[in-house]
């Protein structure tokens, strides 16, 4: 078994961080397997260099080791290019043009499990248009979905204790798969990381439950295995609501600054213990 962390260094890391680090770590430490953390460093303009010292002390105030270095997604970038690239090859994606006030101002944009879907504006354009424009236009990658779920057939995963789940990438319409502003988008970063790692099961938190029916499709489409994965319930503040990384009293440095140990810390959320004032919800 093989598990990971997978913070991304634009804020202090909170008790649901914690949460998540811990299950992952017991899940891989219990079955005799490894640990691995990734920093999802890609997005270079959020991402500060003193976060991702902060999380790993704190991941070590916690009791929590891992095995080897962690792993950055920046260092990661020729993977998610090459991965592009035969996409591209297959015409499974196309460049994308649109603002998002041109998206916004377009009638036809539902909303799905990750914001507006995209009404479609760019999929259309012809080669010559899409050549003049590639030129000289800021531009995204967006997977064309429903040419990629004609090759890529019934989609499932097997969710811990759950059974299998039936993944519905449709419904986020045509997404995002590099960005104007970074090389790769999360979903592609993060299933090529986590196939590249050996990742065995993802542990997560069930807001990332929607994006696994993406992460699905891009494993068919790219060739890669599907791990097992356990979305977890999300700590949440006194007032129900899942904790941001702006809720300062929860940070881990705040806690281990009011004197808490960090390993009973640890092994109270293994045991579902939260500290007054948190709880666990399930989104
Ligand atoms: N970096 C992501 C986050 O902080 C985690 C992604 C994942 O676990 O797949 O939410």
């Amino acid at each position: 078994m093989l598990t990971r962390f997978a913070p991304s260094p634009t804020g202090e890391l909170h008790l649901g961080h914690a949460y998540s680090a811990v299950l992952a770590h017991d899940a891989a430490r219990g079955a005799g397997g490894k640990f691995l953390i990734r920093i999802d460093d890609i997005d270079g303009s959020r991402s500060r260099e003193d976060y991702v010292g902060a999380s790993l002390a704190d991941l070590a105030w916690l009791g929590i080791d891992w095995d080897g270095d962690p792993v950055r997604q920046s260092a990661r970038l020729g993977a998610y290019a090459a991965a592009l690239d035969n996409l591209r090859a297959r015409g499974l994606v196309y460049p994308c043009f649109c603002t998002r006030a041109d998206i916004a101002a377009s009638l036809s944009a539902p909303h799905g499990p990750s914001g507006a879907i995209y009404p479609g504006t760019c999929r259309g354009l012809s080669e010559i248009e899409r050549t003049r424009r590639l030129a000289d236009e800021p531009h995204c990658w967006r997977l064309d979905t429903a040419r990629a779920l004609a090759e890529s057939g019934d989609l499932q995963w097997e969710e811990a204790g759950q059974g299998l789940r039936s993944a519905d990438p449709a419904a986020h319409g045509d997404i995002v798969l590099a960005r104007k502003d970074a090389p790769a988008s999360y979903h592609l970063a993060s299933t090529l990381d986590d196939a590249d790692m050996g990742v065995t099961h993802v542990v997560r938190g069930a807001d990332l439950i929607a994006s696994t029916d993406v992460h699905r499709l891009l494993q068919a489409l790219l060739d890669l295995p599907t791990p097992l994965y356990r979305h977890h319930a999300l700590v949440c503040g006194a007032d129900g609501k899942r904790l941001a990384k702006r809720d300062a009293a929860a940070s881990l440095a705040s806690l281990r600054a009011a004197g808490i140990d960090g390993p009973t810390l640890a092994a109270d959320l293994a045991a579902g213990r939260l500290p007054a004032g948190y709880s666990l919800q399930n989104p």
